[in-house]
């Protein structure tokens, strides 16, 4: 059983970086914790960290209850899967995954058990005579991941494992991991700036900006409660579209203006504006391209909260459609999530409805996320 603590951790390198600030964790037994965010952002620090290959700054990292920032990196029961997976050359796959083990001075029976368990696992048995180079990329990562396997570590951690495969592969290897997480019932703790990996692998998310955590959840709760506008945007694929608009009181009605567009709020999403500082100002507005339609039957059950368009451009992508549109008042191209089978082309001047209910509305200054 593993659990983790990241208390208040800090690293501070040399020359005046903070990579990681004020980083707050509790990882659970069995969880798969994803960290993501762009370059640069601090989450390969925060698994060096984890893993001892960083000193800790500042701050505490516990596994189980055992503080943990003094203790060498083999005595933390944890084994790391690195991008380059980090092969030796001149061994053979199985003295590749027996390694450690060996150094760890392992009885010979018990090596061989677990290396031939491990490849069984990942379908590797038949290439354990082989030197790495006769592999072929997956069958390296799958050497990688055999080698933290055999090991049976409290707690696997893993930097971007899948970047130096074909998108084919990737997708593959995903759900493999995935699989491997569900049998060896251990903490897993996972690298990647990719988005849709996170979405797909992670029980919670990590999101990172700037060596700031900006949220941590589930991935359904990351896409449909964003905390700030950061987050919104960075997950979710194509991204979220943010047009700025006025909030102005109709009546007793809360209408979004922009250009010559006029929303009117739903309203619930109304009720939590009132009394705020937000209304006859302007806000921030989020919508989900799937949350934008061209199709009648969404033109005429929204009235309320239909535009005009001009469209730039239609991509195919055969299970869906995205439309590139130009909207009077809106900065940058909307895009629109529709049906394959739309009928809509390039230059179209197009009514399309915005599901008002499913409108993020951020603060303009600080980004935070307003209903
Ligand atoms: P990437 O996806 O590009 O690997 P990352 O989110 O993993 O990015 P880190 O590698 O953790 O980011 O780096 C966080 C910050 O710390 C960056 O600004 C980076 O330049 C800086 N940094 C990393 N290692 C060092 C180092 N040894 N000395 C000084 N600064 C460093």
């Amino acid at each position: 059983m593993a659990s983790l603590k990241l208390k208040n951790m800090y690293k501070r390198y040399s020359g005046g970086v903070t990579a990681v600030n004020d980083f707050n964790l509790d990882i659970e037994h069995n969880e798969f914790i994803v960290f993501v965010g762009p370059s640069g952002c601090g989450k390969t620090t925060t698994l060096r960290m984890i893993a001892g290959l960083e000193e800790i700054t500042e701050g505490e990292l516990y596994i189980g209850d055992k503080l943990m920032n003094d203790v060498a990196p083999k005595d933390r029961d944890i084994a790391m899967v690195f991008q380059n997976y980090a092969l030796y050359p001149h061994m053979t796959v199985f003295d590749n995954m027996a390694f450690g083990l060996k150094l760890r001075k392992t009885p010979k029976d018990e090596i061989k058990k677990r290396v031939h368990e491990a490849a069984k696992i990942l379908d590797i048995e038949h290439l354990l005579d082989r030197k790495p180079k006769a592999l072929s990329g997956g069958q390296r990562q799958r050497v990688a991941l055999g080698r933290a396997i055999v090991r049976e570590p409290k707690v696997f951690l893993m930097d971007e494992p899948l970047s130096n495969l074909d998108a084919k592969l990737r997708v593959q290897m995903r759900t493999e991991i995935g699989r491997l997480h569900h049998r060896l019932n251990t903490t897993f703790i996972y690298v990647t700036h990719d988005q849709t990996e996170a979405l797909t692998m992670g029980t919670r998310i990590v999101v990172m900006k700037d060596g700031y955590i900006q949220q941590v959840d589930t991935p359904t709760a990351l896409y449909d409660r964003p905390n700030n506008m950061f987050v919104a945007t960075f997950i979710g694929s194509p991204q979220m579209n943010i047009i700025t608009a006025k909030l102005e009181k109709q009546g007793n009605d809360l209408h979004l203006l922009f250009g010559k567009n006029d929303i009117k709020l739903p309203e619930g999403k109304a009720k939590k504006l009132e009394g705020t500082d937000y209304i006859g100002k302007e806000v921030l507005v989020g919508v989900r391209p799937e949350h934008i339609r061209d199709e009648a039957m969404y033109l005429e059950s929204m009235p309320e909260s239909v535009i005009e368009s001009k469209v730039d451009l239609v991509e195919m992508l055969g299970a869906e459609t995205y439309l590139y549109l130009v909207v009077e008042g809106a900065m940058a191209t909307v895009t629109a999530r529709v049906n394959a089978r739309s009928k809509t082309r390039t230059g179209d001047v197009i009514k399309v409805a915005i599901d008002a209910n499913k409108i993020h509305l951020f603060d303009k200054e600080t980004e935070r996320t307003i209903i």
